[in-house]
């Protein structure tokens, strides 16, 4: 039923006879196109009659033409033939959409008149897909099979033209798709979205031994780590006893700045407030050799406390020791915003990653990612920053804010490793 609109533009350079379906009876074809003629002409040789333009354009093929009835070459000598001309008008023949449903039949000459009004002739997809329907099946077209036609992904709920929702391009990018885990044997189907966090604890992933920072070069599936390590541990021991060595004696003022606090400054509380921008602290490390983290805080509040409180949210950052760390991150973070006053009264909030924290707050991060952050929306009403004189407290001073925060890491971490 389908047709595209470019063949059917063809058809129309070369015409020769009638192409209808004919209900009276004729004999008479024109035997080049083998249809009824149009514009009949007949020949002085044998007084066969064809259309107009088939002997033209047998004429303008050949130097010498012969006719294709009795093979004389006097066939360039032929005239139009009035009176076939006339009964092929009469001959009764169907509308050329009967396919279409177009019930008409009529004589041959009153089919450009009903041509010009037929109702059931091919029409444009509207939807711009480039096809040509019958009118009767253009419903089910836009509705079944227009590429152009709206649809929904499946797994994303994204709507767009079929054959994009559907098309490689899309099923290549679909962030909800569930696609198998590059690592052939684990077999595990994962949605696109969630496979770096499988990646980072695929058994099946291919990872550098835990010492690699000491000098062990071997890598090894991930199930198989901890078996590497118990084969190898007297050459690791080896290596780390070295680097534990040489971390003494170049570090010595290092070490003692484990767990120590971390002091951060937000300046113009006003202008985030205002604009609503979220302040990120400078990145820190949670000890030497530690997880690199950092603050955000939205000082006019972040969703449902916006207007009421500031929220605050510590983040992971990827930072030069987490080949050596252990992951998931599992600590507790000591977040406290500072009285200005005093050396009391500070509001403290202690931010537990454990077992139980989904693994999206705690997982590794990349390059310029930051994590997902972790903290709370109702970190401290607006109403409380004030000075309240009575007990010496103020938060909110010269427009800034001092936040203290300090880590404690229960996840494995190698501080002799650190370079
Ligand atoms: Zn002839
Ligand atoms: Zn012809
Ligand atoms: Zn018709
Ligand atoms: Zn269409
Ligand atoms: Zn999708
Ligand atoms: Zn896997
Ligand atoms: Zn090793």
């Amino acid at each position: 039923m389908a047709a595209k609109s470019s063949s059917a533009k063809n058809n129309r350079q070369f015409i020769g006879g009638y192409d209808y379906q004919f209900i009276s009876p004729f004999d008479q074809h024109c035997s080049i196109c083998m249809l009824v003629p149009r514009e009949p002409v007949k020949t002085s040789c044998c007084g066969k009659s064809f259309c107009s333009q088939c002997l033209n354009t047998l004429k303008e093929h050949h130097s010498r033409p012969t006719c294709p009835n009795c093979r004389s070459q006097k066939i360039t000598q032929s005239s139009f033939d009035k009176e076939m001309d006339k009964r092929i008008k009469e001959l009764v023949v169907y509308c050329s959409h009967k396919r279409g449903g177009c019930e008409w039949r009529g004589k041959v000459r009153d089919v450009d008149g009903h041509m010009s009004a037929c109702k059931h002739q091919l029409v444009e997809c509207p939807n711009g897909c480039t096809e040509i329907v019958y009118p009767h099946t253009l419903d089910g077209h836009m509705k079944d099979t227009c590429p152009h036609r709206e649809a929904i992904c499946q797994y994303c709920s994204l709507r767009d033209r079929h054959n994009i929702i559907t098309g490689s391009r899309h099923i290549d990018e679909c962030p909800e798709i569930p696609v198998p885990c590059h690592n052939k044997e684990c077999q595990e189907i994962v949605i696109r979205r969630e496979m770096s966090a499988h990646v980072e604890e695929c058994p099946k992933e291919m990872v550098p031994c835990t010492y690699a920072k000491a000098g062990c070069s071997e890598t090894v599936k991930r199930e198989d780590l901890e078996s590497h390590n118990k084969d190898r541990l007297k050459l690791h021991l080896d290596i780390a006893m070295k680097q534990i060595e040489e971390f003494g004696r170049s570090n010595e003022t290092l070490s003692t700045k484990v767990n120590s606090h971390k002091i951060m400054k937000l300046d113009e509380y006003t202008k985030h407030k205002e604009e609503k921008t979220v302040w990120y602290s400078p990145a820190f490390y949670s000890s030497p050799g530690g997880y690199k983290m950092c603050l955000s805080v939205f000082c006019n509040g972040n969703g449902g406390a916006a207007n009421h409180y500031i929220s605050c949210f510590v983040h992971l950052l990827s930072g030069d020791y987490d080949d050596t760390l252990e992951w998931p991150f599992k600590g507790e973070v000591s977040l406290e915003l500072l009285n200005q006053m005093e050396d009391k009264c500070h509001e403290k909030e202690l931010l537990r990653f454990s077992e139980g924290t989904p693994v999206q707050y705690r997982q590794r991060v990349r390059g310029k990612e930051i994590g997902r952050g972790g903290g709370l929306q109702e970190f401290i009403p607006h109403s409380e920053l004030g000075l309240k004189p009575t007990q010496d407290c103020q938060y909110l001073k010269d427009d800034s804010l001092y936040f203290r925060v300090s880590v404690k890491v229960t996840s494995k971490t190698r501080p002799w490793l650190v370079m």
